[in-house]
């Protein structure tokens, strides 16, 4: 070979080398890994049943609609015929995947092959490889191909995040083929994802940053997948293309610009960064990703490993929300929190990853599935003594249905990993490995956390020498962790990475014990406030305070049917720590009989509160619970509780002349309420969301008994020379004009709203629309609410 020819081929084979590069650890595929009893199991078997109740053909029913064939059940209801229709259709092919490959469930794998005969016949009828649910969607793409784009945060030429829902079927169809074993799913991804590199052919990149200001899951992730599976370098290309730059840009530079942003819109971008600096070899897109996850999981999570409330990122020096609000973590952020998780620690396999993963599986994934009837959990509540409600299969069709249906097949993902020579024991999981390469089966035993110990059982084919890396996790005592092979004490010493290195010659028949004595924390809120939790190991602890006025517990088609609606108890009510001694933890004490139950009855005020115990917080259910404690002393008691009062008895005497309300900007409140619009943009301004339009905007607030008879809007005293005006339900309530008199604060006005409107058929349902004047804005508009 001449030496140019040759460097002509080097220049070929280059980027084609860079691609899929082994990360330092690599996890088993999900069929390696059996799990064995413990509440995992039983929450897989759970959502094994709950995945078989669903029809497939009523969730393919968008898709053959679509395609312009006669569906052949009716669509379901709630968000699948709403606007979103097809998303579960998505998650349902992961889900599957996820089961047949967990459990190699025939049944699974039958309505998993099935479903893709039936959307391979979509995509074909469709003729240019598009596949989706999204109503009316073809005349949209035909719209965005030619470069007409209507953008906002949670809708794209006016549908209901129509990236964010074909993401779904990206994603369902890699995973019937990777684990669903199902090759014809592969083709189908590769199409539709030329499909998608056809749709953006002439749009430019600034056109493209354009749509992607809509929410679109992780498209990013999912083209730099492709480009992985096909090693073709035009869909790494797309992955960068889809790769959204106003949240990439600060997270490069390590700034963290989170504030009132949609928080489970970011997380999968971010995954999906990860995944191309992955793909690509990419190390500044990766420390971006890092840089993410820290920031997240440092400042910005609660103890049960969620983040966000009311679906939002909240300033991370003011968890005040988080406390008040009955919307706190939404489950799907920390399920893709768990998805960015286990790429970082497979490219840095050091324990801070691990940890994370272990604390939010067990106290937000596990808890977030009814034990028996396997309803999912959308919003866990921080607040005293509130309480969670589960979705029911044939009802209910939110984003934390279809996450939930994967989250519970799943567990055995990341029990254990491997590099080319080792064994990694990450999680204590009761479970059985097989490790084919090697001629391996390790059995892992216990009943672990209601066991302080994990036995390892190994099976060889023939001895052979590697290290098993055993995880030292920071909750066991200290110095606790022991360890024994064949009933022999093995010298621990834990490397950097958190992991303890036993090397010998492995053979069938050894033995390791692992002793894991656990430790009990108390962790105060991120942002220092006097708020704390109880930890035990990894566990976190919860009390039960009562069952009482739990109005929707198992939730209906509505709408608001996956928020917890049912009375909010008054904070200053709630159970308090009162204690003059700093070292809380001190006082946890156990409950003799009663396994991972404690008491703290030397803390608890008022006195009534003394018998609460404190449980597995994931083992609660169908009740009200107290997970974060207010922490006082003596001598502040009640100063403390007299300003919790004020401030509690004016949020709800406000709440209870509340008939109905919006927040502008936010995503789920604003479609919520049939949000319209033209011309109009949303943002967040000092921590508050707001909407505001050079054309109009407009919001149906339900009034369904009438009582309505204020309207009350919240502006800023900063915004000056805007006129518009409001109209309710098509008449005229009032001309504003902003003059900026008020200064730089947030105010309310009240309109009273005329009997011309009320006393007028259909005023249960009160539309308010905000039209600009020419030339002026409409708003910024930071609340409406409707007031008795
Ligand atoms: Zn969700």
């Amino acid at each position: 070979m001449k030496l140019s020819s040759f460097y002509v081929l080097l220049l070929l084979l280059m980027p084609i080398r860079g691609f899929s590069q082994q990360v330092p650890l690599q996890s088993f595929p999900l069929n390696a890994v059996r799990l064995h009893n413990s509440p995992f199991k039983q929450a897989q078997e759970i959502d094994l049943q709950y995945i078989l109740a669903l029809s497939p053909d009523r969730l393919l029913a968008p898709y053959l609609s679509e395609a312009g064939i006669t569906p052949k059940a009716e669509w379901y209801g709630n968000w699948e015929n709403t606007g979103l229709d097809g998303h579960i259709g998505g998650h349902y092919l992961s889900a599957l995947s996820l089961m047949y490959a967990a459990t190699g469930n025939q049944e699974v794998k039958q309505r998993l092959d099935y479903i893709i005969d039936q959307l391979a016949a979509c995509q074909q009828k469709n003729g240019n490889g598009y596949l989706g649910g999204v109503p009316g969607g073809k005349d949209m793409w035909q719209e965005i191909a030619q470069g007409k784009i209507d953008a906002g945060t949670f809708s794209l030429n006016k549908k209901w995040v129509p990236l964010y829902n074909i993401h779904k079927i990206y994603a369902g169809l890699l995973d019937a083929y990777q684990f669903g074993a199902n090759p014809k799913a592969k083709d189908m991804l590769v199409q539709l994802t030329d499909w998608c590199l056809n749709l953006t052919a002439n749009l430019s990149e600034a056109q493209i940053q354009e749509i992607l200001k809509s929410e679109h899951g992780g498209l990013n992730e999912v083209f730099a997948d492709v480009a992985a599976l096909t090693g073709d370098k035009k869909y790494l290309e797309l992955a960068r293309k889809f790769s959204h730059q106003a949240i990439l840009n600060p997270l490069l530079a390590q700034k963290d610009a989170l504030n009132g942003i949609h928080a489970n819109t970011q997380i999968p971008k971010v995954i999906g960064f990860m995944r191309v600096a992955e793909v690509a070899g990419e190390q500044d897109w990766a420390k971006a990703a890092d840089f993410f996850w820290h920031t997240v999981v440092q400042n910005r999570t609660v103890s049960i490993g969620g983040n966000s409330v009311r679906e939002h990122f909240h300033p991370a020096d003011n968890f005040s929300s988080m406390l008040e609000s009955v919307e706190g973590p939404e489950t799907c952020n920390t399920y893709n929190m768990l998805k960015l998780s286990k790429h970082l620690f497979q490219a840095k396999p050091t324990q801070q990853y691990i940890e994370y993963y272990e604390r939010a599986l067990y106290n937000h994934i596990l808890s977030s599935q009814h034990p028996e009837k396997g309803g999912f959990v959308y919003f866990t509540p921080m607040r005293p003594q509130h309480y969670r409600v589960y979705s029911q299969p044939q009802e209910s069709f939110w984003c934390c249905v279809g996450s939930g249906l994967e989250n519970h097949g799943k567990y055995g993902e990341l029990i254990y990993a491997h590099n080319t020579k080792d064994l990694y024991v990450n999680l204590f999981i009761p479970s059985e490995l097989n490790w084919p390469e090697k001629g391996l089966t390790l059995t892992q035993e216990t009943k672990f956390p209601f066991e302080e110990a994990t036995a390892l059982k190994l099976k060889l084919k023939k001895p052979q020498k590697f290290a098993l890396q055993i995880r030292y996790p920071s909750w066991v005592k200290t110095r606790g962790l022991k360890v024994q092979v064949n009933q022999k004490d093995v010298i621990v010493k834990p490397d950097a990475s958190g992991f303890v290195a036993v090397n010998r010659k492995w053979k069938t028949g050894d033995v390791v014990i692992v002793s894991l004595p656990m430790q009990t924390k108390v962790e105060q809120m991120p942002d220092k406030s006097s708020w704390v939790s109880f930890v035990h190991g990894p566990i976190v602890l919860a009390a039960i305070t009562d069952t009482t006025n739990l109005k929707g517990l198992w939730a209906d088609g509505s709408r608001m049917g996956h928020i917890a609606s049912g009375p909010q108890y008054p904070i200053e009510e709630a159970p308090m720590l009162v204690s003059a001694d700093k070292d809380l933890a001190a006082a946890v004490q156990p409950v003799a009989d009663k396994p991972l139950t404690f008491r703290v009855a030397n803390l608890l005020y008022p006195a009534k509160y003394k018998s609460l115990e404190l449980v597995p917080f994931y083992q609660i259910h169908e009740a009200r619970y107290m997970l974060y404690w207010p922490v006082t002393t003596p001598e502040k008691l009640e100063n403390n509780r007299k300003a919790m009062r004020e401030r509690e008895t004016a949020r709800l005497a406000l709440e209870a002349r509340t008939v109905d309300q919006v927040a502008p900007g936010e995503q789920q409140p604003e479609s919520d309420h049939n949000f319209q619009g033209e011309k109009t943009e949303s943002g967040v301004f000092n921590n508050r969301h707001w909407r505001h339009a050079t054309g109009w905007f407009s919001y149906a607030l339900k009034n369904p008994k009438k009582e309505a008879r204020t309207l009350q809007i919240t502006y800023f005293g900063g915004d000056k020379n805007r006129s518009f005006d409001i109209y309710v339900n098509n008449t005229l309530l009032r001309t504003v004009k902003l003059d900026g008199v008020q200064g730089d604060k947030f105010y309310e006005v009240d309109y009273q709203l005329p009997n011309e409107i009320l006393n007028k058929a259909g005023s249960t349902n009160l539309t308010v629309k905000f039209i600009a004047h020419q030339n002026s804005t409409a708003g910024g508009i930071y609340y409406v609410r409707l007031l008795k």
